[in-house]
C-alpha cells in the first residue's frame, strides 16, 4: 500500500532525466571542486556517480568555469547544471556551452531583461531553469509586507517569479524554496506546493557537517517528502558531496520511496559484543557502496539477536563469541574470522548483485 501521495506535478527535464511526479525523486548534488579545474570536477562527479547521482551541479562564478563546461561534459554520463549568481552573462555562457539546466535566482540576477535573455536562450537550446528562492534573496517589497522572510515572503516570491516566467512562455521550470531553518523550509514548500503544479527541488541549505547536516535534513526533507513534496533532492553537508548523495539515498529508503544499494543494518553492541560491529559494519558499507541493487546487509554483535536478525537479510554476519557466522539467505554457511567475515560478507554480496 502507498502510504505516501506524491503532489501531482508537470515533467521538466534535466538532460535525459525527468523530474515530477510520474518519475522518481531524482538524487542530485553539487561539486566542491574549482570548475574549471576539469580533471578534478570530472574526478568528483565520477564518485558521485559511482554511489548513485543522478544530476549534478556545478558552480559557474566566471567565465573560465563556463569554458570548462563542454569537456566536463564530455566525460561524464549524467546530466549537468550549471548554479548562476548575480551574472546573467555567466549564464548565457553556460547554456551556450551546453549546460543542462540553469539553477538561477532572478533576485540576485537583477534587471527583468537580463532574465529575459537567459529565458530566450534557454528556450532556443531546449534546456529548463531551476528557480531558486532563498531568505537572502527576497525583493524588498515582500520583505517590507512581512517584515522578516517568512515562509509566506518565500512562497509570495517564487509564486510571482511563476508568473513572470509565464508571462514570457517560458514553463519549462522547477523550484526551490529553502529558508535558513527547517520550519521555514517546510512551511513555504508546503504553501507553494498547494499553488502551482512545477516539479521541486528540496533540501535544507546549510545543513551543517555530516551529522547535524544529515539529522536536519532527514527531518525537514522528511517531513516535505511525506507530504508528496519534493521531486529531485539535494541535501546540503560540508563533507564530500558524495556523503550527500548517499544521505539522500538513505531518507527516500527509509521513506519507501526509492530504493537504491545496500542497506546495511547493524546493532548499536552491548556488553555481550565480543567482536569490532562498528568498524566491520562502516567497512562493509564503504565497500558495498558501488552495489546499485538494493540489499540487505546484517552485521550483528552476537548470538542473543544477532542470528535472528541477520537471517532476515539477504547476506548476514553475527558474533559468536570472538568469531562470526556467516548467514545467506537465512542458511548459515560458515564460521569465519574478522577479517574473513568482511572479504566475505563482501564477497557474497557482489557475487547477488551479479545474479539479481
Ligand atoms: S545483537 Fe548482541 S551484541 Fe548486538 S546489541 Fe544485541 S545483544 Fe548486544
Amino acid at each position: 500500500m502507498d502510504w505516501i501521495k506524491r503532489r501531482k506535478t508537470r515533467t521538466v527535464w534535466i538532460g535525459n532525466v525527468p523530474i515530477g511526479s510520474d518519475h522518481p525523486i531524482v538524487v542530485q548534488s553539487m561539486t566542491n571542486t574549482f570548475t574549471e579545474d576539469i580533471d578534478a570536477t570530472v574526478a568528483q562527479i565520477k564518485e558521485l556517480e559511482r554511489v548513485g547521482c543522478e544530476v549534478v551541479r556545478v558552480a559557474v562564478p566566471s567565465a573560465r568555469a563556463a569554458e570548462a563546461l563542454p569537456e566536463i561534459k564530455r566525460r561524464i554520463s549524467i546530466p549537468l547544471i550549471a548554479d548562476i549568481h548575480f551574472d546573467h552573462r555567466l549564464a548565457l555562457l553556460s547554456i551556450e556551452n551546453g549546460a543542462d539546466c540553469i539553477r538561477i535566482n532572478p533576485g540576485n540576477i537583477g534587471a527583468e531583461w537580463k532574465v529575459k535573455e537567459i529565458i530566450t536562450l534557454a528556450r532556443e537550446k531546449g534546456i529548463s531553469i531551476r528557480i531558486g528562492v532563498n531568505s537572502g534573496s527576497i525583493p524588498k517589497e515582500i520583505l517590507l509586507k512581512y517584515g522578516s522572510p517568512t515562509p509566506e515572503a518565500l512562497a509570495e516570491t517564487a509564486i510571482n517569479y511563476a508568473k513572470f516566467f509565464e508571462d514570457n512562455d517560458f514553463l519549462n521550470i522547477k523550484f526551490s524554496l529553502k529558508g535558513s531553518d527547517v520550519r521555514t523550509t517546510v512551511l513555504a514548500n508546503r504553501l507553494f506546493a498547494g499553488k502551482v503544479d512545477y516539479p521541486i527541488h528540496i533540501g535544507i541549505t546549510e545543513a551543517g557537517t555530516l551529522l547535524s547536516g544529515a539529522v536536519k535534513s532527514a527531518v525537514g526533507v522528511g517531513i516535505l517528502l511525506y507530504e508528496g513534496i519534493g521531486d529531485t533532492v539535494r541535501i546540503s553537508l560540508s563533507t564530500h558531496p558524495k556523503e550527500e548523495v548517499k544521505v539522500a539515498y538513505k531518507i527516500l529508503s527509509a521513506l519507501e520511496l526509492r530504493k537504491r544499494g545496500v542497506e546495511v543494518i547493524s546493532c548499536p553492541t552491548c556488553g555481550r559484543c565480543l567482536v569490532d560491529v562498528e568498524t566491520l559494519a562502516e567497512e562493509v558499507e564503504k565497500r558495498l557502496e558501488h552495489i546499485e541493487k538494493p540489499f540487505k546487509v546484517a552485521v550483528m554483535g552476537c548470538a542473543v539477536n544477532g542470528p535472528g536478525e541477520a537471517r532476515f537479510a539477504d547476506v548476514g554476519i553475527a558474533g559468536a563469541g570472538d568469531y562470526f557466522i556467516l548467514f545467506v539467505k537465512g542458511k548459515v554457511i560458515e564460521k569465519l574470522s574478522q577479517e574473513e567475515a568482511l572479504e566475505k560478507l563482501v564477497s557474497e554480496v557482489e557475487k547477488l548483485a551479479e545474479e539479481k
